[in-house]
C-alpha cells in the first residue's frame, strides 16, 4: 500500500513536469474507482493550467488556477509520467496530456480515487486531519501532550490520524525499535524526554524513506520503476526471528490493535 513517503515522493517526482503546463487533453477509461470519478473531470480541467503539486498526510493534490483533485492512490494506484505515445496499460483509468507527456493513474484494485477538493466528501477526508509529521507543530510536547488519558499502545497512539498523519504500520515500528520503546507500552505511560526522542525517530524514518524514495525518480519519466520502499534499511519490520541488529536478541512479533507489529523484546522497553 503506498504509505506517506510514496506519495511524497510521486508529488516530487510529478511537480516539475506539470507545474504550468496546460492539461491539453483528459481522458477518464474507468469513472469507478473507490469512489466515482466526478462526471465533469474531463470537461473541468480540459486547458487548464496546472499550479501545484502536493501532498497532505496520504493525499496528493494537484491544483490548476480555478481547481483543484485530490488523490489518494488507495492500496495499489500509482501516477506515471510516460511519454503520450506508450501504449495504455490494463488499469491506466485517467490519462493527463501535457506537451508530450502523459500523466497516466493506474490502479489495478481501484481503491484509490481522484475527487474535486472542495467536494463534500474530500472534505471529509482531510477537513480533521492531525499535523504533518515533518511539520514543526508535530514535536514531543504534542506527543506527551495528547497522550494524556490515552492507555491505548503507543504504537496505535502513533498511528491515528488525529494525533499525526501517514504514520503507517511499518513506519511505526521502525520508529519505536529506533527510540527504545515497545510497540504495547500504554501512551499515558511514556516519559516527555522520550517522547521528544520519538517524534525525532519518526521524523528520521520519514525522511529516510522520502530520500530513498527520491532515488527512483527519474523513472517517473520513463514509466519503468516503482517507488523505492527503502527496505533494506528496516531493523524490525518483517524480521521477526531474525536476529537485533543492536543486541542480537531475535525480533519478536505481535498483533497489536489488529496489526501486525515487530520488535526487540530486549531494547524496548
Ligand atoms: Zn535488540
Amino acid at each position: 500500500m503506498p504509505e506517506l513517503p510514496e506519495v511524497e515522493t510521486t508529488a516530487r517526482g510529478i511537480a516539475p513536469f506539470l507545474i504550468g503546463q496546460k492539461f491539453v487533453s483528459v481522458r477518464v477509461n474507468q469513472p469507478s474507482l473507490r469512489w466515482p470519478i466526478p462526471s465533469d473531470f474531463s470537461q473541468r480541467l480540459l486547458n487548464e493550467v496546472c499550479v501545484s503539486v502536493t501532498r497532505r498526510a496520504k493525499y496528493l493534490l494537484i491544483e490548476t488556477e480555478t481547481t483543484k483533485i485530490l488523490s489518494h492512490l488507495g492500496m495499489s494506484g500509482s501516477f506515471r509520467l510516460v511519454d503520450s505515445k506508450t501504449p495504455l496499460k490494463l488499469h491506466d483509468h485517467v490519462q493527463i496530456l501535457v506537451g508530450s507527456l502523459e500523466l497516466r493513474y493506474h490502479d489495478p484494485r481501484r481503491f484509490g480515487c481522484l475527487l474535486w477538493a472542495d467536494s463534500e466528501r474530500a472534505r471529509q477526508l482531510i477537513d480533521n486531519l492531525g499535523p504533518e509529521p515533518l511539520s514543526d507543530t508535530f514535536c514531543g510536547e504534542w506527543l506527551y501532550l495528547q497522550s494524556k488519558r490515552r492507555n491505548i499502545a503507543v504504537k496505535s497512539f502513533i498511528m491515528t490520524n488525529s494525533v499525526v498523519v501517514g504514520v503507517g504500520n511499518i513506519y511505526a515500528s521502525e520508529s519505536l525499535f529506533l527510540a527504545g520503546i515497545h510497540p504495547a507500552r500504554p501512551a499515558n505511560r511514556i516519559s516527555f524526554a522520550r517522547y521528544n526522542n520519538l517524534a525525532t525517530q519518526v521524523k528520521k524514518v520519514l525522511s529516510c524513506a522520502i530520500e530513498a524514495g527520491g532515488t527512483t525518480l527519474r523513472d517517473f519519466v520513463n514509466g519503468q520503476g516503482e517507488p523505492g520502499y527503502f527496505q533494506q534499511t528496516l531493523s524490525v519490520y518483517g524480521r521477526a526471528g531474525d536476529p537485533c541488529k543492536r543486541c542480537c536478541h531475535a525480533i519478536g512479533n505481535r498483533m497489536i490493535a489488529g496489526r501486525n507489529s515487530f520488535f526487540c523484546p530486549q531494547c524496548q522497553t
